[in-house]
Protein backbone atom coordinates (compact mmCIF):
# COMPACT_ATOMS: atom_id res chain seq x y z
CA UNK A 1 0.00 0.00 0.00
CA UNK A 2 3.02 2.16 0.15
CA UNK A 3 2.36 5.57 -2.00
CA UNK A 4 -1.26 4.25 -2.27
CA UNK A 5 -3.19 5.25 0.84
CA UNK A 6 -1.29 7.96 3.08
CA UNK A 7 -2.46 10.00 5.96
CA UNK A 8 -1.96 13.69 5.68
CA UNK A 9 -1.04 14.34 9.25
CA UNK A 10 -1.75 18.26 9.09
CA UNK A 11 -5.39 16.95 9.10
CA UNK A 12 -5.74 14.10 11.14
CA UNK A 13 -6.73 14.99 14.55
CA UNK A 14 -6.29 11.48 15.91
CA UNK A 15 -9.97 11.36 17.02
CA UNK A 16 -9.78 7.58 17.05
CA UNK A 17 -12.41 7.20 14.65
CA UNK A 18 -11.04 5.28 12.33
CA UNK A 19 -9.11 3.50 14.18
CA UNK A 20 -12.38 2.16 16.20
CA UNK A 21 -14.19 1.03 12.99
CA UNK A 22 -10.64 -1.23 11.32
CA UNK A 23 -12.08 -5.00 11.46
CA UNK A 24 -8.81 -6.43 11.89
CA UNK A 25 -6.98 -3.84 14.12
CA UNK A 26 -4.78 -2.15 11.47
CA UNK A 27 -4.51 1.69 12.62
CA UNK A 28 -3.06 2.80 15.99
CA UNK A 29 -2.63 6.68 17.11
CA UNK A 30 0.47 7.74 18.11
CA UNK A 31 1.92 11.41 18.96
CA UNK A 32 -1.96 12.11 18.22
CA UNK A 33 -1.97 11.17 14.27
CA UNK A 34 -3.27 7.97 13.07
CA UNK A 35 -0.70 5.28 11.96
CA UNK A 36 -1.23 1.98 9.23
CA UNK A 37 0.10 -1.30 10.12
CA UNK A 38 -0.24 -2.06 6.14
CA UNK A 39 0.18 -5.40 6.81
CA UNK A 40 -3.11 -5.93 8.89
CA UNK A 41 -4.67 -3.98 6.21
CA UNK A 42 -7.59 -6.14 4.42
CA UNK A 43 -8.54 -3.02 2.10
CA UNK A 44 -12.38 -2.33 3.43
CA UNK A 45 -12.28 1.37 3.04
CA UNK A 46 -14.04 1.88 6.42
CA UNK A 47 -11.24 4.27 7.69
CA UNK A 48 -11.44 6.08 4.76
CA UNK A 49 -15.24 6.42 4.85
CA UNK A 50 -15.63 6.98 8.80
CA UNK A 51 -13.01 9.97 8.45
CA UNK A 52 -14.94 13.34 9.05
CA UNK A 53 -11.42 15.36 8.35
CA UNK A 54 -10.84 13.73 4.42
CA UNK A 55 -7.40 12.76 5.88
CA UNK A 56 -7.06 9.57 4.12
CA UNK A 57 -5.80 9.88 0.84
CA UNK A 58 -5.76 7.34 -2.43
CA UNK A 59 -3.25 8.09 -5.00
CA UNK A 60 -5.19 7.40 -8.33
CA UNK A 61 -3.59 7.70 -11.64
CA UNK A 62 -2.63 10.48 -13.98
CA UNK A 63 -4.74 11.10 -17.18
CA UNK A 64 -1.30 12.53 -18.78
CA UNK A 65 -0.65 8.73 -18.81
CA UNK A 66 -3.21 8.03 -21.37
CA UNK A 67 -1.28 10.29 -24.19
CA UNK A 68 1.33 7.30 -23.78
CA UNK A 69 -1.05 5.21 -26.05
CA UNK A 70 -2.21 4.73 -29.21
CA UNK A 71 -5.78 3.58 -28.39
CA UNK A 72 -6.90 4.01 -24.76
CA UNK A 73 -10.04 1.94 -23.55
CA UNK A 74 -11.71 2.37 -19.81
CA UNK A 75 -13.48 -0.64 -17.89
CA UNK A 76 -16.74 0.33 -17.02
CA UNK A 77 -17.10 -1.65 -13.53
CA UNK A 78 -19.92 -3.44 -12.83
CA UNK A 79 -20.71 -1.28 -10.45
CA UNK A 80 -21.49 1.61 -12.88
CA UNK A 81 -25.37 -0.23 -12.98
CA UNK A 82 -26.04 0.52 -9.72
CA UNK A 83 -26.35 4.27 -11.47
CA UNK A 84 -28.16 3.65 -14.27
CA UNK A 85 -32.03 2.44 -15.32
CA UNK A 86 -31.93 2.35 -18.83
CA UNK A 87 -29.97 2.49 -21.62
CA UNK A 88 -29.60 6.18 -22.62
CA UNK A 89 -28.52 6.92 -19.03
CA UNK A 90 -26.08 3.92 -19.89
CA UNK A 91 -25.28 6.35 -23.15
CA UNK A 92 -25.13 9.39 -20.47
CA UNK A 93 -22.34 7.50 -18.67
CA UNK A 94 -20.65 6.37 -21.97
CA UNK A 95 -20.08 10.21 -23.54
CA UNK A 96 -18.83 11.61 -20.01
CA UNK A 97 -16.13 8.72 -20.49
CA UNK A 98 -15.44 9.70 -24.16
CA UNK A 99 -15.26 13.05 -22.94
CA UNK A 100 -12.18 12.53 -20.47
CA UNK A 101 -10.42 10.87 -23.53
CA UNK A 102 -10.79 7.43 -23.99
CA UNK A 103 -11.34 5.86 -27.14
CA UNK A 104 -13.07 2.64 -26.54
CA UNK A 105 -15.22 1.94 -23.09
CA UNK A 106 -15.09 -1.94 -22.26
CA UNK A 107 -18.54 -3.20 -20.85
CA UNK A 108 -17.73 -6.10 -17.90
CA UNK A 109 -21.33 -7.50 -18.03
CA UNK A 110 -20.60 -9.86 -20.93
CA UNK A 111 -17.81 -10.83 -19.05
CA UNK A 112 -19.60 -11.50 -15.71
CA UNK A 113 -22.20 -13.46 -17.23
CA UNK A 114 -19.53 -15.96 -19.09
CA UNK A 115 -17.78 -15.86 -15.60
CA UNK A 116 -20.98 -16.91 -13.86
CA UNK A 117 -21.88 -20.02 -16.05
CA UNK A 118 -18.34 -21.04 -15.61
CA UNK A 119 -18.13 -20.61 -11.84
CA UNK A 120 -21.46 -22.69 -11.79
CA UNK A 121 -19.68 -25.43 -13.34
CA UNK A 122 -16.73 -25.68 -11.75
CA UNK A 123 -18.44 -25.92 -8.39
CA UNK A 124 -20.01 -29.54 -9.01
CA UNK A 125 -16.58 -30.87 -9.38
CA UNK A 126 -16.44 -31.50 -5.79
CA UNK A 127 -18.55 -31.48 -2.18
CA UNK A 128 -16.58 -28.72 -0.63
CA UNK A 129 -17.99 -24.93 0.19
CA UNK A 130 -16.62 -22.60 -2.25
CA UNK A 131 -16.10 -18.91 -1.35
CA UNK A 132 -16.10 -16.62 -4.56
CA UNK A 133 -12.83 -15.01 -5.46
CA UNK A 134 -13.96 -11.34 -6.79
CA UNK A 135 -14.10 -9.42 -3.83
CA UNK A 136 -10.19 -8.56 -3.02
CA UNK A 137 -10.96 -8.28 0.69
CA UNK A 138 -12.38 -11.14 1.09
CA UNK A 139 -9.24 -13.30 -0.35
CA UNK A 140 -7.36 -10.99 2.20
CA UNK A 141 -9.32 -11.79 4.81
CA UNK A 142 -9.23 -15.27 4.35
CA UNK A 143 -5.32 -14.80 4.23
CA UNK A 144 -4.86 -12.90 7.57
CA UNK A 145 -7.39 -15.10 9.44
CA UNK A 146 -8.30 -18.20 8.03
CA UNK A 147 -5.59 -19.49 6.03
CA UNK A 148 -6.55 -23.32 5.49
CA UNK A 149 -9.89 -21.67 4.02
CA UNK A 150 -7.33 -20.67 1.08
CA UNK A 151 -8.49 -23.78 -0.61
CA UNK A 152 -12.14 -22.84 -0.47
CA UNK A 153 -11.42 -19.69 -2.39
CA UNK A 154 -12.88 -20.48 -6.31
CA UNK A 155 -9.49 -19.81 -8.50
CA UNK A 156 -11.23 -17.55 -10.79
CA UNK A 157 -9.24 -14.01 -11.48
CA UNK A 158 -11.29 -10.35 -10.88
CA UNK A 159 -13.61 -9.82 -14.24
CA UNK A 160 -11.77 -6.84 -14.90
CA UNK A 161 -8.54 -8.33 -15.51
CA UNK A 162 -10.64 -10.91 -17.71
CA UNK A 163 -11.86 -8.19 -19.27
CA UNK A 164 -8.54 -6.30 -20.04
CA UNK A 165 -6.88 -9.52 -21.54
CA UNK A 166 -9.95 -9.71 -24.04
CA UNK A 167 -10.10 -6.00 -24.84
CA UNK A 168 -6.49 -5.84 -25.55
CA UNK A 169 -6.67 -8.68 -28.18
CA UNK A 170 -10.29 -7.46 -29.08
CA UNK A 171 -9.15 -3.89 -29.81
CA UNK A 172 -5.54 -4.89 -31.49
CA UNK A 173 -7.08 -6.36 -34.20
CA UNK A 174 -9.85 -3.56 -35.03
CA UNK A 175 -7.33 -0.73 -34.82
CA UNK A 176 -4.18 -2.97 -36.34
CA UNK A 177 -1.85 -2.13 -33.39
CA UNK A 178 0.03 -3.90 -31.10
CA UNK A 179 -1.44 -5.14 -27.97
CA UNK A 180 1.20 -3.27 -26.00
CA UNK A 181 0.19 0.04 -27.69
CA UNK A 182 -3.31 -0.17 -25.67
CA UNK A 183 -3.74 1.36 -22.47
CA UNK A 184 -6.22 -0.14 -20.43
CA UNK A 185 -7.47 2.10 -17.37
CA UNK A 186 -10.34 0.87 -14.78
CA UNK A 187 -12.87 2.61 -12.81
CA UNK A 188 -12.32 1.53 -9.43
CA UNK A 189 -15.44 1.69 -7.33
CA UNK A 190 -13.44 0.18 -4.11
CA UNK A 191 -10.58 0.69 -2.45
CA UNK A 192 -10.19 -2.87 -2.32
CA UNK A 193 -9.96 -3.70 -6.57
CA UNK A 194 -7.93 -0.27 -6.74
CA UNK A 195 -4.73 -2.38 -4.26
CA UNK A 196 -5.50 -5.28 -5.88
CA UNK A 197 -4.80 -4.13 -8.96
CA UNK A 198 -1.81 -1.77 -7.72
CA UNK A 199 -0.66 -5.17 -6.42
CA UNK A 200 -1.19 -7.43 -8.93
CA UNK A 201 -3.27 -9.79 -6.40
CA UNK A 202 -3.35 -13.54 -7.83
CA UNK A 203 -0.77 -12.14 -10.92
CA UNK A 204 2.59 -11.12 -10.82
CA UNK A 205 1.56 -7.51 -12.98
CA UNK A 206 -1.90 -6.61 -13.46
CA UNK A 207 -3.65 -6.64 -16.84
CA UNK A 208 -5.04 -3.06 -15.98
CA UNK A 209 -2.58 0.16 -16.95
CA UNK A 210 -4.46 2.53 -15.03
CA UNK A 211 -6.60 3.38 -12.03
CA UNK A 212 -9.19 5.97 -11.33
CA UNK A 213 -11.79 6.48 -8.73
CA UNK A 214 -15.21 6.14 -9.13
CA UNK A 215 -16.27 9.47 -6.91
CA UNK A 216 -13.36 11.75 -9.01
CA UNK A 217 -15.38 10.66 -12.44
CA UNK A 218 -18.36 10.89 -11.78
CA UNK A 219 -21.63 12.93 -10.27
CA UNK A 220 -24.96 11.78 -9.42
CA UNK A 221 -26.36 13.73 -12.07
CA UNK A 222 -26.26 12.43 -15.40
CA UNK A 223 -27.30 13.18 -18.64
CA UNK A 224 -28.88 10.53 -20.84
CA UNK A 225 -27.22 10.12 -24.20
CA UNK A 226 -28.06 7.34 -27.47
CA UNK A 227 -25.53 4.79 -27.48
CA UNK A 228 -25.28 2.16 -30.11
CA UNK A 229 -24.29 -1.07 -27.31
CA UNK A 230 -25.13 -4.17 -25.75
CA UNK A 231 -25.03 -5.38 -21.87
CA UNK A 232 -25.68 -8.99 -20.86
CA UNK A 233 -28.91 -9.09 -19.35
CA UNK A 234 -27.71 -11.28 -16.26
CA UNK A 235 -24.33 -10.13 -15.98
CA UNK A 236 -25.12 -6.71 -14.72
CA UNK A 237 -27.11 -9.34 -11.67
CA UNK A 238 -24.21 -9.83 -10.34
CA UNK A 239 -22.63 -5.67 -9.87
CA UNK A 240 -25.27 -6.47 -6.73
CA UNK A 241 -24.82 -8.65 -3.52
CA UNK A 242 -27.37 -12.21 -4.16
CA UNK A 243 -26.64 -12.00 -8.23
CA UNK A 244 -25.89 -15.72 -7.99
CA UNK A 245 -28.38 -16.52 -5.24
CA UNK A 246 -31.01 -14.44 -7.94
CA UNK A 247 -29.96 -16.33 -11.22
CA UNK A 248 -28.99 -19.98 -9.64
CA UNK A 249 -30.02 -22.66 -7.41
CA UNK A 250 -30.97 -20.58 -4.51
CA UNK A 251 -31.02 -23.73 -2.06
CA UNK A 252 -26.69 -23.95 -2.77
CA UNK A 253 -25.70 -20.15 -2.91
CA UNK A 254 -25.16 -18.41 0.41
CA UNK A 255 -24.90 -14.54 0.04
CA UNK A 256 -23.31 -12.37 2.96
CA UNK A 257 -21.78 -8.71 1.74
CA UNK A 258 -20.49 -6.63 5.20
CA UNK A 259 -17.11 -7.49 6.81
CA UNK A 260 -18.50 -8.49 10.09
CA UNK A 261 -21.30 -10.52 8.68
CA UNK A 262 -18.84 -12.12 6.00
CA UNK A 263 -16.16 -12.90 9.19
CA UNK A 264 -19.05 -14.60 10.97
CA UNK A 265 -19.73 -16.65 7.80
CA UNK A 266 -15.81 -17.61 7.18
CA UNK A 267 -15.33 -18.93 11.22
CA UNK A 268 -18.99 -20.82 10.21
CA UNK A 269 -17.18 -23.03 7.39
CA UNK A 270 -13.70 -22.80 9.23
CA UNK A 271 -15.35 -24.81 12.39
CA UNK A 272 -17.33 -26.85 9.68
CA UNK A 273 -20.90 -25.50 10.45
CA UNK A 274 -22.14 -24.74 7.14
CA UNK A 275 -24.06 -27.54 5.44
CA UNK A 276 -24.84 -27.83 1.92
CA UNK A 277 -23.48 -25.32 0.77
CA UNK A 278 -21.38 -25.09 -2.36
CA UNK A 279 -20.64 -21.34 -3.08
CA UNK A 280 -20.43 -18.31 -0.77
CA UNK A 281 -21.62 -15.34 -2.35
CA UNK A 282 -19.45 -13.08 -0.89
CA UNK A 283 -18.87 -9.36 -0.70
CA UNK A 284 -17.21 -6.58 1.97
CA UNK A 285 -19.37 -3.72 1.25
CA UNK A 286 -22.60 -4.00 2.15
CA UNK A 287 -25.02 -4.26 -1.29
CA UNK A 288 -21.84 -5.74 -3.50
CA UNK A 289 -19.94 -3.82 -5.89
CA UNK A 290 -22.74 -1.46 -6.23
CA UNK A 291 -22.01 -0.66 -2.41
CA UNK A 292 -18.13 0.26 -3.10
CA UNK A 293 -16.73 3.00 -1.03
CA UNK A 294 -16.22 5.06 -3.87
CA UNK A 295 -19.50 4.67 -5.73
CA UNK A 296 -22.04 7.46 -5.23
CA UNK A 297 -25.23 6.67 -5.43
CA UNK A 298 -27.24 5.45 -2.21
CA UNK A 299 -26.69 1.33 -2.42
CA UNK A 300 -30.37 0.07 -1.85
CA UNK A 301 -31.45 2.71 -4.63
CA UNK A 302 -27.99 0.98 -6.66
CA UNK A 303 -29.55 -2.43 -6.61
CA UNK A 304 -33.43 -1.05 -7.28
CA UNK A 305 -31.55 0.57 -10.48
CA UNK A 306 -29.89 -2.77 -11.21
CA UNK A 307 -33.24 -4.59 -11.19
CA UNK A 308 -34.80 -1.80 -13.42
CA UNK A 309 -32.55 -1.97 -15.94
CA UNK A 310 -32.62 -5.99 -16.19
CA UNK A 311 -36.53 -5.27 -17.01
CA UNK A 312 -35.92 -3.19 -19.67
CA UNK A 313 -33.37 -5.11 -21.69
CA UNK A 314 -34.02 -8.32 -24.02
CA UNK A 315 -31.73 -11.61 -22.94
CA UNK A 316 -28.36 -11.10 -24.48
CA UNK A 317 -26.14 -14.62 -25.85
CA UNK A 318 -25.37 -13.22 -28.88
CA UNK A 319 -23.60 -10.40 -27.13
CA UNK A 320 -22.65 -12.75 -24.02
CA UNK A 321 -21.14 -15.12 -26.82
CA UNK A 322 -18.32 -12.86 -28.43
CA UNK A 323 -16.40 -13.36 -25.67
CA UNK A 324 -16.14 -16.56 -24.74
CA UNK A 325 -13.44 -18.19 -27.00
CA UNK A 326 -11.53 -14.78 -26.90
CA UNK A 327 -9.27 -16.11 -23.93
CA UNK A 328 -8.10 -19.80 -23.28
CA UNK A 329 -9.57 -21.30 -20.28
CA UNK A 330 -6.13 -20.60 -18.31
CA UNK A 331 -6.57 -16.63 -18.88
CA UNK A 332 -9.85 -16.48 -16.70
CA UNK A 333 -7.34 -17.81 -13.64
CA UNK A 334 -5.14 -16.47 -11.24
CA UNK A 335 -1.89 -16.85 -12.15
CA UNK A 336 -0.09 -17.09 -9.03
CA UNK A 337 -0.76 -18.76 -5.73
CA UNK A 338 -2.69 -16.64 -3.39
CA UNK A 339 -0.69 -17.60 0.02
CA UNK A 340 -1.86 -17.11 4.07
CA UNK A 341 -0.22 -13.88 5.59
CA UNK A 342 0.28 -13.65 9.24
CA UNK A 343 0.90 -10.55 10.17
CA UNK A 344 -0.67 -10.74 13.93
CA UNK A 345 2.32 -13.77 14.65
CA UNK A 346 4.28 -12.47 17.78
CA UNK A 347 7.56 -14.37 17.36
CA UNK A 348 8.74 -16.36 14.04
CA UNK A 349 10.42 -18.77 17.16
CA UNK A 350 7.26 -20.39 18.66
CA UNK A 351 8.81 -20.24 22.16
CA UNK A 352 9.12 -16.18 22.03
CA UNK A 353 5.35 -16.20 20.70
CA UNK A 354 4.61 -18.71 24.19
CA UNK A 355 6.65 -15.91 25.90
CA UNK A 356 5.08 -13.18 24.60
CA UNK A 357 1.80 -14.16 24.63
CA UNK A 358 2.63 -14.46 28.55
CA UNK A 359 3.21 -11.42 28.79
CA UNK A 360 0.37 -10.17 26.88
CA UNK A 361 -2.00 -11.70 29.78
CA UNK A 362 0.07 -10.46 32.44
CA UNK A 363 -0.50 -7.09 31.42
CA UNK A 364 -4.35 -7.48 30.31
CA UNK A 365 -4.83 -8.33 34.07
CA UNK A 366 -3.55 -4.77 34.92
CA UNK A 367 -5.61 -2.84 32.05
CA UNK A 368 -9.37 -2.06 32.54
CA UNK A 369 -10.69 -4.42 29.56
CA UNK A 370 -12.86 -0.92 28.59
CA UNK A 371 -11.72 -0.94 24.86
CA UNK A 372 -11.89 3.07 25.71
CA UNK A 373 -9.20 3.76 22.74
CA UNK A 374 -8.18 6.87 24.44
CA UNK A 375 -4.38 4.99 24.34
CA UNK A 376 -4.55 5.02 20.75
CA UNK A 377 -4.27 1.15 20.40
CA UNK A 378 -8.39 -0.27 19.10
CA UNK A 379 -8.67 -2.52 22.93
CA UNK A 380 -7.07 -3.12 25.78
CA UNK A 381 -5.63 -6.42 24.56
CA UNK A 382 -4.40 -4.69 21.47
CA UNK A 383 -2.36 -2.19 23.97
CA UNK A 384 -0.83 -5.14 25.77
CA UNK A 385 0.17 -6.09 22.61
CA UNK A 386 1.35 -3.14 21.59
CA UNK A 387 3.44 -2.69 24.90
CA UNK A 388 5.08 -6.45 24.25
CA UNK A 389 6.24 -5.53 21.17
CA UNK A 390 7.81 -2.06 22.64
CA UNK A 391 5.35 -0.14 20.68
CA UNK A 392 3.94 1.60 23.59
CA UNK A 393 4.56 1.62 27.12
CA UNK A 394 1.45 0.88 29.87
CA UNK A 395 1.74 4.63 30.90
CA UNK A 396 -0.56 5.02 27.52
CA UNK A 397 -3.24 3.93 29.88
CA UNK A 398 -5.49 6.96 30.77
CA UNK A 399 -6.85 4.94 33.58
CA UNK A 400 -4.21 3.58 34.87
CA UNK A 401 -2.28 6.75 34.79
CA UNK A 402 -5.48 8.52 36.32
CA UNK A 403 -5.46 5.97 39.26
CA UNK A 404 -1.92 6.13 40.15
CA UNK A 405 -2.31 9.67 40.09
CA UNK A 406 -5.14 9.93 42.78
S1 LIG B 1 -10.67 9.52 11.67
FE1 LIG B 1 -8.53 8.80 11.86
S2 LIG B 1 -7.40 9.89 10.21
FE2 LIG B 1 -9.40 10.93 10.46
S3 LIG B 1 -8.93 12.61 11.89
FE3 LIG B 1 -9.68 10.88 13.15
S4 LIG B 1 -7.78 9.76 13.75
FE4 LIG B 1 -7.23 11.14 12.05
S1 LIG C 1 -8.92 -0.15 4.88
FE1 LIG C 1 -10.11 -1.30 6.43
S2 LIG C 1 -8.64 -2.81 7.23
FE2 LIG C 1 -7.43 -1.24 6.16
S3 LIG C 1 -6.86 0.22 7.77
FE3 LIG C 1 -8.74 0.99 6.82
S4 LIG C 1 -10.40 0.17 8.13
FE4 LIG C 1 -8.55 -1.02 8.59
Amino acid sequence: MKHLVDIHVDRCIGCTRCMRVCPTEAIRIKNEKALLIKERCIFCGNCILNCHKSAYKVYSDSFANLNKHKVNVVILPSAIYGMTKNMKELGGIYQILYDYGFDEVFDLSGVVELLSQKITEYIKQSDKTYILSQCPTVIRLIQLKYPSLLSNLLPFDFPYEIGAKIARKKLSQKYQIKEEDIGISYISECLSNFIAIKEGLGKKKSNVDYVFLFNDLFRNSIDSDQINTSVAKNGIQFSKAGGFEYLSNKNEVLSVDGVKELDEILERIYLNRLDNVKLVEAYSCIGGCVGGNFTIENTFVAKWKVNQFHQTIDESIEYVNQFRHVLNSRDWMFTSEVEALSPYKLSENINQSIVKMNQINQILKQLPNIDCCACGSPSCRALAEDVVNHEKTLDDCYILKRGDET
